[in-house]
């Protein structure tokens, strides 16, 4: 088995991390695969040095070793190449992570075969003949120095409402802890495949993100803007694509998947419970 292992460095215990895992799986005869950018940072260890491509292809599954950003991250390589992630948390909250940084013994058990995998849905946005996807959310904003925008949306080809403020967030429930969240929207359990809609900043007293059934085909069209403002669409933070006002844009659910490696005993809601309601309890 062989795993292609991601750490991001500008986590303070990123690197002490990595070497723990590394030392699991020589133990329980799990071939560590890095990037051949991280070898002279840890060239003392026994690893398979490869190219980005090359070690991909090779790998049974990716560890990423840092907080929920880099695990996004990553994970859009691992949905490109279909391989399962296990998240190691060295980072902040580490929501999507599989395990903390004091846990790697845990990694014995994907040697043994004793894990599961929990697939994630994931949104795209046909904008033309162009397509993106996210595994957090697809974003429309009004560029830095542009007004106000109007965008209309459409469900199925029907009318439903337009939004006036500073864009629109369609989520995936992965996303609904991400920029969703801090845009007032619900938590959304991964086993109740959704796609959410929230306004950003919207100019309305009375404004709600939207649940979606995931097979809904959402369209945005951004009916008026500042005509010399960028309108911009993202993907899971990245992109930053111009869109010109009235361009349709197709909001669906993916046929990629996101795959997360899981063990048996922690499940979404004891991890929202410590990382997001930092343990709180009625007593
Ligand atoms: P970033 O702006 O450097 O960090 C975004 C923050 O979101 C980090 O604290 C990250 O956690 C957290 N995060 C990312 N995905 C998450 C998820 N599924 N559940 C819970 N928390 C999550 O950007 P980045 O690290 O490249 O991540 C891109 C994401 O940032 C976007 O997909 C978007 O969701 C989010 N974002 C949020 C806001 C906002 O809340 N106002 C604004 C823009 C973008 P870690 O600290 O553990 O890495």
């Amino acid at each position: 088995m062989k795993a292609y292992i991601v750490p991001n460095l500008e986590k303070v215990n990123s690197r002490a991390c990595t070497i723990a895992a590394i030392r699991v799986m020589e133990s329980c005869g799990i071939t560590a695969v890095m990037p051949e950018a991280m070898e002279k940072e840890f060239s003392s260890q026994k690893i398979l040095f490869q190219s980005k491509e090359q070690g991909l292809k090779k790998s049974d599954f990716i560890v990423a070793i840092g907080g929920d950003g880099t695990i996004l991250h990553v994970a859009r390589d691992a949905v490109s190449h279909d391989l399962p992630v296990l998240g190691i948390n060295a980072g902040r909250v580490g929501f999507l992570a599989t395990m903390e940084m004091e846990e790697t013994n845990l990694i014995q058990k994907i040697a043994a075969g004793n894990y599961k995998i929990e697939e994630r849905m994931l949104i795209e946005a046909d904008v033309g003949k162009e397509q993106y996807w996210a595994i957090n959310e697809i974003v429309l904003t009004r560029g830095e120095y542009s007004h106000i925008v109007d965008i209309d949306i459409f469900c199925d080809g029907k009318p439903l409402y337009t939004i006036r403020g500073d864009g629109v967030i369609l989520s995936t429930p992965t996303g609904s802890t991400a920029y969703a969240m801090s845009a007032g929207g619900p938590v959304v359990d991964p086993a109740i495949p959704s796609i959410g809609l929230s306004p950003i900043c919207p100019y309305s007293l009375f404004s709600r993100t939207i649940l979606f059934s995931p097979e809904r085909h959402i369209t945005l069209q951004v009916s008026s803007a500042d005509p010399n403002g960028d309108l911009l669409l993202s993907a899971d933070g990245n992109l930053g694509i111009k869109v010109p006002i009235k361009q349709e844009i197709l909001i669906k659910r993916s046929n990629k998947v996101f795959r997360l490696i899981r063990f048996e005993g922690k499940g979404f809601y004891e991890v929202l419970n410590q990382k997001v309601m930092w343990g709180g309890s009625h007593k």
